[in-house]
């Protein structure tokens, strides 16, 4: 079966190329409408007596009426749908909308964030290449680097998020087929400099992968900066509402992987496992990248998200430019008060007036950075930890980024896994304490703060 949907990409006739091709055309023609109307009006667009709201394909397989139709298909003569391992069409039109945020050309939602990163680097690397990411990263996606992906043959370099020029040069192999950042770094909250990056890249003939997560399209675009592929945990801000884990992948389609032929065969050159087809031939560069991802890895690893998690995304879209503003309007007021704290050893808040590099800020995130920060309590760890257990409203949980403030230490929870010497490479002290503010009312979150510390 699966060569035959690979035969049938080959030759433009099932829906996955369809689909992107229709991605590309939408896309261009909504280039002029502002983000929050992408928000609520991208993606699912109902046609006369269709749903308002995207229906929820909810189905593993696709039914033909006739044994003929399915035939044609198979046959290559017919558009379709196959099975839910690749594609869905909730997943589709909901990928469709943050393609149209991030003003790429094609994009498909994967089952996490983790999935998404995992993917965008593997859709380019094969066991013996080489990759720099910047150590400055959320530690889930550290360890895939720096573990899992060294037993698979793929080597990394991280290198520091102020590193300059020329350190990254030095980093930069024969073998190097990409670089890696977080637009706004998690847990240290640091902006990576993605203009900086992407020239260096680009010098090199390797393209820039910039996971967008905590900013969101709504505070930046990395494409507008030379951005190449931008991936996203859809589980934080995206949703929004603590319900589903996800994550996306979207191309900006400006990469040329065939003027770098030769550093990039998997997307240039012939695939065996697809008769033969080489992406970046058979697709140009706005939908290669995708159409491979898709094709390939999806058929092959299957972290599809599922149609229901799809929905509950394109929802919590719908409303991301509304919350995304009161995140940032909250985080602001909340990182201003514990600022002038005297129990807050630091707070790193890019929009503060005593952040390290508020050029950076000014350029990257004009209307805002969201509600996440980090900061250090005076006294250590111990006195952060009596700190987080002392919050009636803020809630110790593992996650970030979303409606309702929330908190973590880093050290005892999602990076534990992590050395102290990779703990300092990530730029995380054992104190730090990431801070999600929601959007609950400011002064109420204000109030809960500072009960918690004046009890230490
Ligand atoms: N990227 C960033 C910046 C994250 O913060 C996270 C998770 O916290 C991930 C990727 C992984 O996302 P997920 O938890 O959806 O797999």
């Amino acid at each position: 079966m699966w060569l035959k949907i690979v035969f049938s990409l080959k030759n433009n006739y099932i829906c996955p190329l369809k689909d992107i091709l229709n991605k590309f055309l939408t896309i261009m023609n909504e280039k002029e409408i502002k983000s929050s109307t992408k928000c609520v009006r991208s993606g699912w667009k109902p046609k006369s007596g269709e749903p308002c709201q995207l229906p929820i394909y909810q189905s593993t397989t696709f039914k033909y009426e006739t044994s003929r139709e399915m035939q044609d298909l198979f046959d290559l003569k017919a558009n379709g749908y196959f099975y839910t391992r690749l594609q869905n069409p909730t997943n589709d039109f909901t990928a469709k909308k943050i393609c149209a945020l991030e003003g790429g050309t094609a994009a498909m939602l994967t089952s996490s964030g983790q999935a998404a990163n995992f993917f965008a680097v593997f859709n380019i690397c094969e066991a013996g290449d080489h990759f720099i990411a910047c150590s400055s990263i959320y530690g889930g996606t550290y360890n895939l680097f720096g573990v899992t992906m060294k037993k698979m043959g793929i080597e990394v370099t991280f290198i520091p998020i102020d590193a300059t020029e020329e350190q990254v040069q030095a980093a930069i192999k024969p073998n190097t087929k990409l670089i890696f950042g977080e637009t706004l770094t998690n847990p240290t909250i640091e902006i990576f400099d993605i203009e900086k990056f992407a020239k260096i890249a680009h010098k090199n003939g390797i393209p820039l992968i910039v996971d967008n997560t905590f900013p969101t399209p709504i505070n930046c675009r990395p494409f507008e900066w030379g951005a190449d592929i931008v991936t996203h945990s859809t589980t934080k801000y995206m949703d929004g509402h603590n319900t589903l884990v996800g994550g996306c992948i979207v191309d900006s389609g400006k990469f040329d992987w065939e003027a770098h032929a030769e550093k990039f065969p998997g997307l240039t050159e012939p695939d065996p496992s697809y008769h033969g087809l080489a992406y970046s031939k058979a697709f140009g560069n706005e939908g290669a990248f995708i159409t491979k991802c898709t094709a390939q890895l999806m058929r092959d690893f299957g972290c599809i998200q599922s149609p229901q998690n799809a929905f509950l995304l394109n929802l919590g879209l719908e409303s991301l430019a509304v919350r995304m503003r009161q995140h940032n309007e909250n985080g602001l007021k909340v990182a201003q008060y514990l600022e002038q704290h005297p129990k807050v050893a630091w707070i790193h808040y890019p929009r503060l007036k005593s952040y390290t590099h508020p050029e950076l800020a000014e350029k990257y995130l004009p209307s805002g950075c969201s509600g996440v920060m980090a900061l250090g309590i005076k006294g250590g760890t111990e006195k952060s930890i009596k700190f987080m257990d002392s919050l009636k409203l803020v809630d110790i949980v593992t996650h970030v980024a979303y409606s309702q403030s929330c908190i973590l230490h880093p050290a005892s929870h999602t990076h534990r896994q992590l050395s102290d010497e990779q703990l300092r490479a990530a730029g995380i002290n054992p104190e730090l304490i990431r801070l999600s503010v929601g959007i609950e009312d400011a002064d109420d979150i204000i109030a809960d703060l500072e009960q918690a510390l004046d009890q230490i």
